[in-house]
């Protein structure tokens, strides 16, 4: 089994049950167990400003599928959730964003590990050091590190 970081965001519909909605659907994935879940976040929008701000989460997993097998998992549920690809960095019902994998450094035409943008984004950075603060990626800091570089404005922590 290896140890899984899946970030979760929406800003469409319901953005909040949406993410809890797609937790029980990670947890279902096979051979795949759920360990840990990260609290819920409000966030300003990213790149596209004009939309509505998003909810985020991270949730680790212990996992024996492969990093392929899990990326279509996770693509997958956000169809099932009504996700349209349209505008880059547009509105969502549901991104689910493969972040790291233990061990495993990758990059293929569907499939970069650990997520190449992450390291920039608050609204990854903060939930993830919830549950990993001492993680550390490839090449990089920590992500307590990392994330104490970055402007949290506007990033809310829900009840
Ligand atoms: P974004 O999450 O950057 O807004 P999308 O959710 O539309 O973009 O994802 C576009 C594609 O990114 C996916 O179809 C997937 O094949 C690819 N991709 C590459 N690396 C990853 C990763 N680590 N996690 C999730 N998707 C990835
Ligand atoms: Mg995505």
């Amino acid at each position: 089994m290896t140890l899984a970081y899946i970030a979760l965001g929406s800003n469409l519909g319901d953005p909040r049950q949406q993410l809890l909605d797609a937790i029980d659907r990670l947890a279902e994935l096979p051979d795949t167990r759920l360990l840990q879940r990260s609290p819920l976040y409000r966030t300003p929008p990213w790149g596209v400003l004009e939309q509505p701000p998003f909810v985020n989460a991270v949730v680790q997993v212990d996992t024996a599928l492969s990093p392929h097998a899990l990326l279509d998992g996770l693509l997958d549920i956000e169809r099932r959730a009504g996700r349209v690809r349209a505008e880059r960095n547009g509105p969502r019902m549901l991104d689910l964003d493969l972040l790291h994998v233990d061990g495993v450094q990758f990059d293929d035409a569907r499939l970069t590990l650990p997520h190449p943008r992450m390291t920039e984004r608050a609204f990854v950075l903060l939930p993830l050091n919830d549950l990993a603060p001492t993680l550390q990626l490839p090449g990089q800091a920590t992500v307590a590190e990392l994330l104490a570089r970055l402007d949290l404005a506007g990033c809310e922590r829900l009840p």
